[in-house]
């Protein structure tokens, strides 16, 4: 595979780039996900939420591709949070998935008013413990929810996968997890295609004869961010993972960190509360 890996502080190893599957409807998952492993990608990342995994988890089976070569991360729902409410929703994400293990398991958000991610990543660890997940992560964490965490269980999440483009570049989040050993995956990691019309992006794209979108996930790969873009046309599926033959050069990685605004596509992390 062209596909770089990151080791996790854990031990485990996961593939820089990724597949990502919001948005995408159970009933057309199945085939996007096929797609996505014919086009050589290995990892695929979906959650209780996303209404997906019963597909994402047909199209893993059926690839015939041997289980430890996919990398698969799905994420546990707001309503949930809570020990045993955690170890129940892993139990039916694992049903849907149709998977003996899991590769990674993440907190989806913090909802840090109800006051029950600590709980729910004891539970992460349980099941880590069983062997029934392989890395146990956080999802939309802040810096002073990954502290509590780390302050009350005693253990460092793998990842915190968290909103991340050129328009909200994260750098005080990033420092954190360099210096605790966490690794960043970034969700939205195109804006969620709002950036693809950007000057700057476009015209880096024709200076380089690329892609605005290949422009952007080399940025992600350069910045040593995890990266799981999501399409479900082939052509735009297959773009997004030629990305491991050209570079961007300091100055064009400079003019896209000039981009960074601190604008989010998606929900705030200290407020998010849906489910609850
Ligand atoms: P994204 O930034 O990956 O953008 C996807 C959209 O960009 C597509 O729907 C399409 O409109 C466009 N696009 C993609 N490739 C393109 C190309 N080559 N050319 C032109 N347009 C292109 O947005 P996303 O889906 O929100 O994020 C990626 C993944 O991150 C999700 O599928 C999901 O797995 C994950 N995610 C996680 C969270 C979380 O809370 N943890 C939240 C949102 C997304």
């Amino acid at each position: 595979s062209p596909v770089p890996t990151i080791v996790l502080n854990d031990g485990n190893v996961i593939p820089q780039l990724g597949f990502g599957v919001f948005q995408v409807p159970e009933e057309d998952v199945t085939t996007v996900v096929a797609e996505a492993l014919k086009v050589g990608y290995r990892s695929i990342d979906t959650a209780a939420i996303y209404g997906n995994e019963e597909g994402v988890g047909r199209a893993i089976r059926a690839s015939g591709i041997p289980r430890d070569e996919i990398y698969v991360t799905t994420k546990l729902w707001n309503s949930e949070q809570g020990y045993d409410s955690t170890l129940r929703a892993f139990d039916t994400s694992m049903q849907r998935l149709g998977l003996d293990y899991l590769d990674l398991y993440l907190i989806h958000w913090p909802v840090p008013k109800a006051g029950r991610f600590v709980d729910t990543f004891r539970a992460f660890q349980a099941l880590k413990s069983q062997g029934r997940v392989k890395s146990i992560g956080v999802s939309n964490f802040r810096i002073p929810d990954l502290e509590q965490v780390i302050a009350e269980t005693g253990e460092i999440p793998t990842v915190n996968q968290i909103e991340l483009h050129p328009t909200l570049a994260q750098p005080e989040l990033r420092a954190f997890h360099a210096n605790n050993a966490i690794a960043t995956e970034a969700w939205s990691p195109l804006g969620q295609g709002t950036l693809l019309d950007d000057p700057t992006i476009v015209s880096l794209a024709e200076e380089l004869d690329r892609t605005p979108a290949q422009v952007i996930i080399r940025w992600h790969l350069q910045l040593g961010n995890i990266v799981i873009p999501k399409s479900v046309t082939p052509s735009r599926i297959a773009e997004n993972f030629d990305v491991f033959t050209f570079e961007l050069g300091a100055a064009a990685m400079a003019a896209i960190n000039r981009l960074d605004r601190g604008t989010r596509v998606g929900p705030d992390p200290a407020t998010f509360s849906a489910g609850l």
